[in-house]
């Protein structure tokens, strides 16, 4: 059975018709997978930054332990991904990949027996990257410079270049049992809002998610002429999600850029069907294993959920969220009933998910402090010292010390 795990950077859940039930939707190719697959409904990344979350998919656990919080850092090389799970079983691997700071330069192609990028901007932004905090608005001058003056296509890999790689890749190893790794930039604040003239960003954002959608339309058809798509797992998700108010992730923790879409589809294995549970971007790597078979990794956060899939088993009761460290502190959690957040430590909110816009962690004083010992216990931040008996006492309790 060949993998293709396909990424959306910054598709929004809502935005994919089968999830938002719209009529009208971006996202026909999408949908029609999904009709045929398993949608997972609450599946949960962990950081709303791209590095960091592919680090997680590929080994599997939280950024707490891996380490890598930002953009800009080397895929650490203690850590087995998914690509050297599967080599190891038979698998040819490759990658292709959109976006410079997950290219090969920062070692992203870690245990990929192919693997393209784009070197020219990945070279550029490394070399604004040397120039200190002020990278931010260099880089920024030159994504405009570049994009008034029509280099656009020249430095960010879009979606056409993509494909053409991936196209070509399959026409020569279609052959062989292989791992497809896609990442897709075109709908990614960096890039959106630079090819659509429009003003609009929310106009700009849904027209790329059409555009993407249509890429992974035609990867398929590739796939049906090839005549592998009923052999192939297809799963089709994103690294986070978006805030569209702001035309940007990463400053806050929202249900918006954590709750991401996830599909997976496969002709005769995967049931049509919608899962309720918790799910987490962690996950993925255990469960690609298991759906073949494969011995599961013992050493790392995230477990198969393959039974939530098939016997609809709850295996997660939460995730440990956190922002892009580089905008402020906020981490949380989620459970499939609260998100609840924790800034700079103290500050505290607390929303149902059923009610996402009403505050109420001031009503429920004693559940803001279930959760607030978890997410300091998860993040290893100090307790004050009522939290810390309170966390005693749960402790004894849970062993029997305590009645
Ligand atoms: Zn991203």
């Amino acid at each position: 059975m060949n993998v293709i795990l396909i990424v959306v950077d910054a598709l929004r859940k809502d935005r994919v018709g089968a999830y938002s039930g719209n009529n009208n939707s971006l996202t026909p190719n999408i949908d029609e997978i999904a009709k045929n697959g398993t949608m997972l409904m609450n599946h949960i990344t962990v950081l709303n930054g791209s590095a960091p979350v592919i680090v997680s998919l590929f080994t599997g656990n939280y950024p707490k332990k891996h380490g890598i919080h930002e953009n800009g850092f080397k895929f650490p090389d203690n850590f087995k991904t998914i690509p050297e799970y599967l080599n190891e079983n038979n698998y040819t691997s490759c990658g292709v990949v959109s976006s410079g700071i997950i290219s090969s330069l920062y070692n992203f192609n870690k245990g990929f027996k192919y693997f393209y990028d784009n070197s020219k901007y990945d070279k550029l932004t490394l070399w604004a990257k040397k120039q200190g905090t002020i990278r931010y608005k260099i880089r920024k001058f030159l994504r405009n410079t570049l994009f008034k003056f029509g280099f656009f296509n020249k430095f960010v890999v879009t979606y056409d270049k993509t494909n053409k790689r991936i196209l070509d890749w399959l026409d020569v190893h279609h052959n062989k049992n292989f791992f497809l790794y896609v990442q897709y930039f075109d709908i990614h604040e960096d890039t959106y809002g630079e090819r659509n003239k429009s003003k609009d960003k929310i106009k700009n954002y849904d027209e790329n998610v059409k555009i993407v959608d249509s890429a992974i339309g035609e990867i398929i058809n590739k796939l049906k002429q090839l005549n592998i798509f009923d052999d192939s797992l297809l799963i089709i998700t994103a690294d986070h999600g978006e805030d569209l108010e702001e035309g940007q992730h990463g400053r806050n923790i929202s249900e918006d850029e954590f709750g991401v879409p996830c599909i997976l589809y496969k002709s005769g294995l995967i049931p049509i069907k919608k899962v309720d549970n918790l799910t987490r971007v962690i996950d993925l790597l255990p469960t690609i294993l298991d759906l073949n078979n494969l011995i599961l990794p013992n050493n790392i956060d995230g477990i198969s959920i393959k039974k939530s899939v098939f016997e609809d088993i709850n295996l997660v009761d939460e995730v440990f969220l956190e922002s892009y460290s580089l905008f402020g502190d906020i981490k949380g959690i989620r459970t499939k009933e609260w998100l609840y957040t924790l800034r700079n430590g103290n500050e505290e909110e607390l929303y149902n998910i059923m009610n996402l816009k009403n505050d109420v962690a001031k009503e429920n004083k004693d559940l803001c402090l279930k959760f607030r010992i978890k997410v300091k216990n998860h993040f290893s931040i100090k307790y004050e010292p009522g939290e810390r008996d309170e966390y005693t006492k749960q402790m004894l309790s849970k062993l029997g010390y305590v009645k």
